[in-house]
């Protein structure tokens, strides 16, 4: 036995990916230090990174109140209010369940109805029905009262992707500037301010070398900066750093959801949350906590009766073989689910990372000149999985915060901290502070106590309990994957069949934008392996069954989920256009 055979061998169970960290330093490659000359740059009033929903509500806020300010609308410059989006269009790498509180999109677009959400292609309809279900094993199901995150009654079901091109539209008619296809790939900060962001070159080859059509990127001056781009932001990440804006919080932890869209013959009558445990496992000692969602959407555009089904586990998890993907389509083996699928046909799939945080993994959301909003600043009620309405409320009031700031001439957004805490973004996410934690102990002692809480509004108990990063877990290859299907490319599907039709469009000869270890433990290959829904990472056939092994990337397959850098690596940002094209997640 080699060396590294043994030590490895050793090791099942006891290797975490935190001590393979990924070769990136971020405050060094995505801060650039001071603007390039004037005569070079594009200048801005306000430039929002990230067109999801929380941008772009943040956009339609401001130009709401520009509308009725000309004078300050005219000091901000040819250009008020810009976008830079790094899809091929706005909505094109959202991706959600999605049953939102509807309070918050009813308050910024108050002329607008229900009716006419669903009429615009991104609202399914409301939910009136819900039942929520306990699945003990691969046949059996128990409904259970819907615990007080689960209910729903009164929610609309949307897509982010399409409510996105809707609010794309509707901010490009009110006259923001909307940069598609393009990256930001540096916070620019002069004089311990943020003063823009750098746009990402484009054409270079695989290697960082220019081709025939290379265009090189453009810092963008801003008088104020909005980083709005959702989970595991790369400037988010940088910012958080060269500010210190973690600073006494508890680290951010992340959870990862698969996604797939289904015409189905017969509608479904009601909106469903199943809690587990099958097809987790249930012994603490595997750390899995997930559960699904199966949503009823009328296409009033087409009449179709669609289906969002969709599979969220906490990236806490030890045994490397967890694979959202297939778990998924393990449970689409249900009876319960077979009875709703079956017959149907399946028009969409992706795959995405959410903050699981919440309260307590909340950085400070302003430094001077910029602020963060939506799942950025980790605004995501997890174990309810809602987040869409928290979003469209931080981009409004970060957009009332920098207005009043412009107004005023002056430059600091701290005001907007203090509008999230008193807002109910801060009141319904300090309820729910300590609900992730006792998952820690395992489904069976975390679940009740959760209920306690819940019902307690957060009384019980209090304090603040802390916890650790996804990467410091130590992984072992477990038996999960003994129970994925084998798929029939009919009812189950594996990754790549998956990845094509989310008409990914990632040139053969972009630079990878993937940071791993090439050469790790084969319990972290094999991690990287199962998480990542999108097939990048492949271990060499002909690699030792155990010990150290090499890693091959395959990363034009990446749907840019976020789910590696939570678990040792890091998806940075890739060339403007590259990537999924959703439409209806
Ligand atoms: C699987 C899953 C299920 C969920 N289910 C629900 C639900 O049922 N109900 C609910 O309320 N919430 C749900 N949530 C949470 C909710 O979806 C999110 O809170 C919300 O959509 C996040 O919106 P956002 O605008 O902050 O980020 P995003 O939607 O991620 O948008 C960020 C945008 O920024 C762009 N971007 C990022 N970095 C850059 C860059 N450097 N340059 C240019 N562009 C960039 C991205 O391409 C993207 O378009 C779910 C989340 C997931 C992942
Ligand atoms: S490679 Fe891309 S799709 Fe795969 S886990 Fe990483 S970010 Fe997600």
């Amino acid at each position: 036995m080699s060396g590294s055979h043994s030590r490895a061998h050793a090791s099942n169970g006891k290797v975490a990916p935190a001590a393979f960290p990924p070769p990136v330093d971020s405050r060094k490659e995505f801060v650039k230090r001071g603007l390039d000359p004037e005569d070079e740059l594009i200048e801005v009033g306000v430039v929002i990174v990230g067109g999801g929903t929380a941008g772009l509500s943040c956009a339609n806020r401001l130009l709401q109140l520009l509308a009725d300010d000309p004078e300050t609308m005219e000091r901000l410059g040819e250009v008020p209010v810009a976008v830079v989006e790094k899809a091929k269009t706005c909505g094109g790498h959202n991706l959600s369940g999605a049953v939102m509180r509807p309070g918050p999109l009813q308050e910024l677009f108050p002329e607008m109805t229900r009716e006419e959400w669903r009429k615009e292609g991104f609202a399914f309809g409301e939910v009136t029905k819900e039942a929520v279900y306990m699945t003990p094993t691969a046949k059996t199901k128990l409904r259970i009262p819907p615990p007080p995150p689960f209910r729903n009654h009164g929610n609309e079901v949307v897509s982010v992707s399409a409510m996105a091109r809707f609010q794309q539209r509707l901010a490009e008619e009110a006259g923001a500037y909307i940069l598609t296809e393009t990256a930001a790939t540096q916070v620019i900060v002069e004089d311990g301010r943020v003063v823009g962001v750098r746009s990402g070159d484009k054409g270079r080859g695989k290697d960082g070398e220019p081709l025939s059509n290379f265009e090189p990127g453009t810092d963008i001056k801003a008088r104020a900066t909005v980083l709005a781009e959702g989970c595991w932001g790369h400037l988010t990440g940088a910012a958080i750093k060269e500010f210190d804006l973690a600073e006494g919080r508890e680290p951010q932890v992340w959870e990862l959801g698969v996604k797939e869209v289904w015409k189905v013959p017969r509608p479904l009558d009601r909106l469903i949350h199943t809690i587990g445990p099958w097809p987790l496992k249930i012994s603490s000692r595997y750390g899995q906590i997930g559960g699904t969602w199966i949503y009823p959407m009328k296409d009033e555009k087409t009449g179709d009766d669609l289906v969002s089904i969709g599979f969220v586990v906490d990236l806490e998890y030890a045994d490397a073989t967890t694979s959202a993907h297939d778990l998924l389509q393990q449970f689409k083996l249900h009876p319960l689910v077979k009875g709703i699928l079956q017959g149907g046909e399946r028009v969409a799939w992706g795959a995405k990372a959410l903050p699981g945080g919440g309260y307590w993994s909340m950085p400070k959301l302003s430094m001077p000149g910029a602020v963060l909003v939506g799942d950025a600043g980790g605004m995501v009620d997890t174990v309810a999985l809602k987040g869409v309405h928290h979003c469209v409320t931080s981009g409004k009031l970060a957009a009332e915060s920098i207005y009043a700031a412009l107004v005023r001439g002056e430059s600091s957004f701290e005001s907007y901290e203090q509008a999230i805490e008193d807002s109910q973004v801060g009141k319904e996410l300090y309820e729910v502070r300590n609900t992730r934690q006792p998952f820690q102990k395992g489904f069976l002692m975390g679940g009740p106590m959760v209920n306690l809480m819940i019902a307690s509004k957060g009384h019980f108990p209090g304090g603040r309990w802390a916890w650790h990063r996804n990467d410091a877990k130590p992984m072992f290859i477990g038996k999960t994957k003994d129970g994925y299907p084998k798929p029939d490319g009919k009812y189950t599907f594996d990754k790549l069949s998956s990845v094509f039709i989310t008409g990914n469009a990632t040139r053969d000869d972009a630079p990878n934008h993937i940071r791993v270890r090439k050469h790790v433990p084969r319990e972290i290959a094999e991690t990287w392996r199962w998480m990542c829904p999108a097939g990048v990472y492949e271990i060499p056939e002909d690699a030792p069954a155990e010990g150290e092994v090499d890693v091959i990337v395959n990363y034009t397959n990446c749907v840019q989920c976020g789910a590696i850098t939570a678990k040792g690596g890091r998806l940075t940002t890739p060339e403007g256009g590259d990537g999924p094209l959703y439409q209806i997640t």
